[in-house]
């Protein structure tokens, strides 16, 4: 048994908590959204948390993590879904949302603190002409390092791709899990080792990442009549290379009837697109072909009289508007392949009807647009959810279980990076790094 006492004494300075509400809130993230992890989850809590203020502090509490031989699992903002940041054997949270910093912003790259917020970082970067070339749907919430840790792909990703897109992150400064622990910096394709891999294969303290020139970006809405017409409009607009966009969701009926604060027409199905000021004559253009009928358009970054921003409405926010009304629905997370992608939308609309509410991401991958979907399930047991899987699997669509915990059942189509074991066994011998999440990692001999 730990002495947590003790242990705690041991850290000197570095701030802890102890009180046993905090620290149960912040061993959650939004694993809740699977009913499936909800069971298996709902009581795994930490012993600890610490908040470090410095990387010397990271440095320190994982010497005395590999000390002690206690699990050791970082969390950012604690946003991530399928409970990557919850400790599944106890031990220390790292909570890192102080270590806050932008270090340097030079030629189009920014390097910070992973703590950073990143509606912190655009606010910040905005003046000087930059931006996040990508962000998750909680961008006001979630921070830089579990972006890169726990994300994937976001809000941007129709033009720049995903994270594991070569020149999104160029490099990332790790910290080793051991009794005299080592900093490291990966770069270029090296990066890949801490990308998607939950924190289970070293502690990122800084990162270094490719920005995007600022646009004058406008949050436009688009109804239709039909799901395939805006589908298509989305995928028009997507390989429309001359229109600037950093988001384009086609959200079918009645899934806009439960978004707080979004006057939608009854019964229509949505475009929501982020589109440059400068391309909306064209939008517009093209738009009298297809049918729809713009309701909104609005600065993106005007929210006053408390709007929300039309990206909380898309990716997986779309799942909790639709959450706070029924607690009974659930996700799946779908990438459809490139070229068949409109057909295949429409295959799983047809099969599924009112069991899974559509709404389609577009995304531009290997310079092909396509699109990724967070359906909305309409829940009922466990068996039927693996039928629900293997019958997009059948049908050609990648599927990324959000209802598993482990990296290699989850992962799908945003796969277990080639190196991310060996990275493991190299920066995490004694396997304390958020354990139980890399299922196929054995523990190297360590004397
Ligand atoms: C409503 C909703 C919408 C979402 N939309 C998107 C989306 O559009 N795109 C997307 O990719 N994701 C999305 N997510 C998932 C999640 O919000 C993002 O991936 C987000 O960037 C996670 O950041 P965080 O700071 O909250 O990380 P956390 O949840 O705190 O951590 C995520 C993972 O990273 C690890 N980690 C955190 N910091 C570090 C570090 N410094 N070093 C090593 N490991 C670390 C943690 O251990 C954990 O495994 C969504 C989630 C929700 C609930």
């Amino acid at each position: 048994m730990t002495d947590w006492q003790r242990f705690a004494a041991e850290l000197g300075a570095i701030p802890t908590i102890t009180d046993p509400a905090l620290v149960r809130q912040k061993s959650r993230d939004f694993y809740w959204y699977s009913p499936i992890l909800k069971k298996q989850l709902d009581r795994k809590f930490a012993d600890l948390v610490v908040v470090p203020r410095t990387e010397e502090d990271v440095i320190a509490v994982a010497a005395k993590c590999a000390k002690w031989q206690v699990p050791l699992t970082i969390r950012g903002g604690g946003t991530g879904n399928y409970g990557q940041a919850v400790p599944l054997e106890g031990g220390v949270v790292l909570e890192m949302t102080a270590l806050d910093r932008i270090i340097s912003l030079q030629d189009g790259l920014l390097t910070a603190q992973v703590g950073c917020k990143l509606a912190d970082i655009d606010a910040a970067t905005t003046l000087g002409g930059w931006e996040l070339r990508m962000h998750p749907s909680t961008k006001r919430t979630a921070t830089l390092g579990g972006f890169i840790a726990g994300g994937s792909a976001g809000v941007g990703s129709i033009t720049w791709g995903g994270l594991r897109d070569p020149g999104n992150v160029i490099s990332a400064r790790v910290i080793s899990c051991e009794k005299t622990p080592r900093i490291i910096t990966l770069t270029g394709e090296e990066v890949a080792g801490v990308n998607h891999a939950y924190g289970t294969t070293g502690i990122i303290t800084e990162l270094t990442v490719a920005m995007a020139p600022v646009q004058p970006w406008m949050d436009v809405a688009i109804a239709f009549d039909d799901f395939d017409d805006a589908a298509r409009f989305g995928q028009e607009i997507g390989e429309a290379s001359g229109i600037a966009k950093k988001l384009l969701s086609v959200i079918a009926a009645p899934l806009p009837r439960y978004f707080r604060g979004l006057h939608t027409p009854e019964g229509k199905h949505l475009l929501l697109g982020i589109i440059s000021a400068a391309s909306l004559v064209p939008l517009r253009e093209k738009l009298r072909r297809a049918g729809g009928h713009e309701f909104l358009c609005a600065p993106s970054d005007d929210l006053s009289g408390g709007r929300t921003p039309l990206y909380e409405y898309t990716w997986n926010h779309t799942t909790l508007q639709m959450l706070r009304n029924d607690k009974s629905v659930t996700y799946l997370q779908c990438l459809f392949p490139a070229g068949r992608n409109l057909e295949l939308v429409a295959e799983m609309r047809a099969k599924f009807g009112d069991e899974l509410l559509m709404h389609v991401e577009f995304l531009r991958i290997g310079g092909r647009v396509t699109c990724s979907a967070l359906p909305v399930i309409r829940y009922t047991t466990e068996e039927r959810m693996a039928e629900i899987i293997a019958i997009h699997e059948a049908a050609g669509i990648s599927i990324a279980n959000p209802h598993v915990v482990t990296l290699e059942d989850g992962a799908g189509h945003k796969k277990v990076g080639d190196g991310q074991p060996a990275l493991k066994a190299k920066l995490d011998p004694y396997a304390l790094l958020n354990p139980g999440k890399m299922r196929t990692y054995q523990q190297a001999k360590v004397a």
